[in-house]
């Protein structure tokens, strides 16, 4: 956990730099999806949550950093996963819009305050509510996986309720613009 949070704050230090590069290729959503799954449905069946992969028979390549982009997807799941009581549920979505690829991950979870949906972006920002404070987090994950998300030229929004759940939607195009030009 030291080893991951360190690895977040250096991100976190070179996205202030202006300096976390994306290293482009193909990304193949077949297999990130697959390891997705298998990363995540130990975690899932332990805290008795229902991990659901709601995924079209047909995947897209996209280009991008498979890397960021699997860090980006294991901080939504991951979150979906912590911020979500026993015998809730988690549904991960796929599918295309236009030349953009849209991935919805929606839990039935705690939820988030419509005043701090917009905070929960910002590093080292945690909810302010009484549950989220016995779970483990440095409030890292969402500002690295938004940079990312921007970085290949889409982003991430979230809608939700509290006591309801959240759904956090991750927009990518297919194509990434060129790479920013250096500062
Ligand atoms: P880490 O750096 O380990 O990811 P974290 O999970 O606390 O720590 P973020 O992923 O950036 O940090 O999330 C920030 C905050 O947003 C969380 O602390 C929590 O308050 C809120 N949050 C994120 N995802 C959810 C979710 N699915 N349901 C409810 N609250 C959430
Ligand atoms: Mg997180």
């Amino acid at each position: 956990r030291l080893e991951r949070i360190v690895g977040d704050m250096l991100s976190v230090a070179e996205i202030e730099a202006g300096q976390l590069k994306l290293r482009r290729g193909d990304v193949r959503l077949d297999a990130v999806f697959a390891d997705l799954q298998a990363d995540f449905r130990e975690q899932a069946e332990q805290k008795e949550i229902k991990l659901i992969f709601d995924l079209p028979p047909k995947f897209p390549v996209i280009g991008g950093d498979r890397d960021k982009i699997m860090l980006t997807l294991h901080n939504l799941v991951g979150n979906a996963i912590k911020y979500t009581p026993a015998g809730g549920e988690v549904t991960v979505r796929m599918h295309e819009e236009g030349s953009n690829l849209i991935v919805d991950v929606a839990d039935n979870g705690i939820g988030i305050k419509a005043e701090e949906a917009e905070l929960i972006f910002d590093k080292f920002y945690r909810a302010k509510d009484k549950r989220i404070s016995g779970i483990t987090g440095s409030g890292l994950g969402l500002a690295l996986a938004r940079e990312v998300a921007r970085l290949h030229g889409g982003d991430i929004t979230v809608r939700s309720q509290v006591d309801k759940g959240s759904t956090f939607t991750l927009q990518l195009p297919a194509a990434p613009p060129p790479l920013r030009a250096a500062a």
